[in-house]
């Protein structure tokens, strides 16, 4: 199917706001071909996903990626995200087949699937150290979670909205969502004409229903603020995987575990947690490669 999945920037407010909006339909549903996942599994990898993409774009560096890690005690047990400053996602939860009835709201139930816990984001922006910062789940339904996450870890005032929706036969109806974030300096004028128009906006679920576009939505949330859109892009599920990468992570198993694969005489199958592409190793592969390892 053509991708129509993509992302926009904007400013607002003589640059006292920013924006990012994202529509991801395309891609959140290659991760759940991938990963055969349930529908609130869909859901929260999709939404997650979605927040990680805008959030990627404030990257700068070309070599700069972004992990999102959420635990949780509830039943989906976990989630990963990484993602680059060039549109490129990819991500998997742990357990795939998460059925819950709908909340109150009628909504698939991510933040029941999700449970209390940590969301943990690491900015590796090629310096020795990348930043680390993590936050106590607020709902587990993701977009609250990030909200939390900017105000708590990077003291940017935001608003974060996701949404995805999902047909009956499983396969992704919408997905996409929006951030927008006070800059410093902004005025009462501009912060409560914003506030106003988030209070106003039904959830990005029932607008993403109504078939709004990325545009369309940040075009809500900066009404009457003179949104001017200054970036698009296309944005996709991309993994990246090679051989030579699974082989080195293979190689820090050390020499005594190779060593014991490689007696057992038997190909090995390892399949990249992304994007299950599968690589064979022979005990022959496993024997050369005790020689790298420590
Ligand atoms: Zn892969």
């Amino acid at each position: 199917m053509e991708n129509r999945d993509y992302m926009i920037r904007a400013t607002a407010g003589n640059a006292m706001v920013r924006g990012f909006a994202v529509t991801s339909r395309n891609l959140v549903d290659e991760a759940r071909k991938i990963h055969s996942l349930s529908p609130i599994c869909a859901a929260a990898l999709g939404r997650l996903m979605s927040g990680a993409l805008m959030m990627g774009d404030m990257l700068k560096g070309d070599k700069d990626a972004l992990t999102i890690n959420v635990e949780g005690d509830g039943p989906i047990g976990g989630l990963l995200v990484t993602v680059n400053n060039k549109g490129q996602v990819k991500g998997y939860v742990k357990n795939n087949a998460v059925v819950l009835p709908n909340n109150e709201a009628g909504h698939l139930n991510v933040g029941g699937a999700v449970g209390n816990g940590t969301l943990t984001v690491i900015r590796d922006l090629g310096l020795k150290d990348p930043y680390v910062g993590t936050i106590q789940l607020l709902s587990g339904e993701i977009a609250d979670d990030l909200t939390c996450y900017f105000v708590e870890s990077e003291q940017i005032p935001s608003s974060v909205g996701l949404g995805v929706l999902v047909n009956k036969d499983f396969s992704v109806m919408e997905a996409g969502g929006f951030i927008v974030q006070l800059m410093p300096g902004a005025t009462e004028d501009v912060i409560s004409k914003l506030e106003q128009n988030i209070q106003n906006m039904k959830s990005v679920t029932d607008i993403l229903r109504d078939g709004k576009t990325p545009e369309d939505l940040l075009g809500m949330a900066l009404d009457g603020l003179d949104m001017e859109i200054t970036d698009k892009m296309p944005v996709e599920y991309h993994c990246g995987c090679d051989k030579d990468r699974v082989e080195r992570a293979l190689v820090l198993l050390g020499k005594d575990e190779l060593k014991s694969l490689a007696e057992d005489g038997e190909d090995i199958e390892i399949k990249c947690q992304f994007c299950q592409k599968a690589y064979t190793f022979s005990p022959k592969d496993l024997k050369e490669m005790q020689l790298r390892a420590k």
